[in-house]
């Protein structure tokens, strides 16, 4: 991992596992938490929020991307997720395709609650993302209109 340094790292790691306690998880009884870093050292950590209307429910990494949205950062270096098992569990496909939106080139580390870890790059996760060609659509659009 070459962008985020061991301290930062364990930062990292830290504030994920101290938000999984703040989980707001009543129907899985999945605490999970996560902490985003973005260029400049800050992190940004949440946990996952579920809502009786199960498809309202947001995980953890998406929380915490949003959170680094709201304050500015629009880059994402490093996503590291925790859940309370013991293997380490990927982000979703939902959070995958919003961690591309801001970090398509981020690190993203799966720890848990045994020494089992994953540490990839989203590039690896999702390699073909959805997203490019919306991007390009509406570039080609908006040079269309200028045209005219
Ligand atoms: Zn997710």
């Amino acid at each position: 991992m070459k962008k985020v340094e061991a301290a930062s790292r364990s930062a990292l790691e830290r504030a994920a596992r101290e938000a999984s306690g703040k989980s707001y998880a009543p129907y899985s009884r999945f605490r999970v938490g996560a902490a985003a870093q973005v260029p400049d050292g800050r992190i940004f950590s949440a946990c996952n929020v579920e809502n009786a209307s199960l498809g309202l429910s947001i995980c953890a990494e998406r929380a915490a991307i949003f959170q680094a949205v709201a304050a500015g950062c629009r880059e994402i270096v490093t996503v590291v997720v925790y859940a309370p098992t013991e293997s380490a569990v990927t982000p979703c496909g939902a959070c995958r395709q919003v961690i591309v939106e801001f970090g398509p080139k981020a690190d993203i580390v799966c720890i848990c609650d045994s020494e089992d870890r994953i540490e990839m790059t989203l590039e690896a996760l999702l390699p073909i993302p959805f997203g490019e060609q919306v991007q390009r659509n509406a570039t080609d659009r908006r040079a269309a209109k200028d045209e005219r």
